[in-house]
């Protein structure tokens, strides 16, 4: 199985798949980019020459990309009477690359919040980097459900191109993540003056009652748009924080508030100025944005 481009396994394990549809998502230019520009010699659903036997026998792989959460306990997800820890151990030792694609790689997500079974984890906890001698990277976390099919290219591109990428303290691409879902909204305005939309109404912010989470969000959602024209918020759906370590939460589609006070406020506000500012906002009534509201 000699390839000249750099050789990607996309390896799955407790997952819902929700990140290869995102992936088949993607722009098709950039698809067909991707798929020329690298040998994917294994993916459980599209790739049909090679299993996943043959894959473990293989000395070197350039990028491994994992998807879903990893568990040790066979009786709850197994592959072929294999543990998804021990499968992943194993690919690790042969990758230069790792990436966790998506929140349950990442973290264990969705999986490690709702089951009765607390042997779930992410890659990050699993695998120690100093063990893999072919590794040439820190663990890079895609965190999203699912994560953007741009933020995958652009990841695989940018280490198979420089070999290197600035990580933040969740060890996501900062390139990625430093902006929040709530930079490039088309509802700031609504935000900054205090006006209120309804769910999946046009106009309106989504902060104050429908619990968007965009400014507490690290995302490129509202910079790299979803389908290259929308996002969740541009469809009138608040962010729900899908990003974030703390996801999933409960009742994410309201907003927390105390004395009708939202108990979060947007990242790196403190609380005393974030209340003094939207006092002094709400005292205003912008007729311009009430009336684009109704109409
Ligand atoms: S809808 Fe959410 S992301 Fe958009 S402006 Fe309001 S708070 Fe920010
Ligand atoms: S807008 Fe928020 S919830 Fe939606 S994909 Fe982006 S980060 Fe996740």
């Amino acid at each position: 199985m000699k390839s000249h481009k750099p050789t990607i396994v996309w390896y799955q394990a407790v997952t819902c798949n929700g990140n290869t549809h995102s992936l088949l998502s993607a722009s098709s230019s950039r698809l067909e980019l991707f798929l020329n520009s690298f040998d994917l010699i294994y993916h459980p659903s599209l790739t049909i020459d090679t299993t996943l036997d043959d894959i473990l026998k293989l000395k070197d792989i350039d990028f491994l990309l994992v998807e879903g959460a990893i568990t040790s306990d066979e009786k709850y997800y197994s592959i072929n009477q294999n543990s998804t820890k021990n499968i992943l151990e194993k690919l690790s030792q042969k990758a230069k690359y790792i990436i966790s694609v998506g929140s349950c790689a990442s973290y264990g997500g969705v999986h490690k919040k709702f089951e009765q079974n607390d042997d779930i984890l992410g890659v990050e906890e699993i695998i120690d980097t100093k063990k893999y001698k072919n590794l040439k990277h820190e663990i890079v976390n895609l965190t999203g459900c699912p994560v953007h099919p741009e933020w995958i290219l652009q990841t695989v591109f940018s280490l198979n191109s420089f070999s290197r990428m600035s990580l933040d303290d969740e060890k996501r691409p900062r390139e990625l993540y430093s902006n929040l879902a709530h930079h490039g909204c088309t509802r700031n305005e609504y935000f900054e003056w205090k006006v209120e939309g309804d769910f999946g109404q046009k106009e309106g912010c989504l902060f104050y009652d429908q619990g968007c989470r965009g400014p507490m969000t690290h995302s490129s959602c509202n910079k790299i748009l979803w389908n290259d024209v929308s996002s969740k918020t541009r469809a009138g759906m608040p962010c729900i924080g899908c990003t974030e370590k703390d996801f999933p939460r409960e009742n994410m589609l309201e907003t927390k508030k105390n004395i009708g006070i939202p108990l979060d406020v947007p990242l790196g506000i403190p609380k005393r100025a974030y209340l003094s500012i939207t006092g002094v906002a709400k005292t205003f009534k912008i007729d311009r944005l009430n009336k684009k509201l109704m109409d």
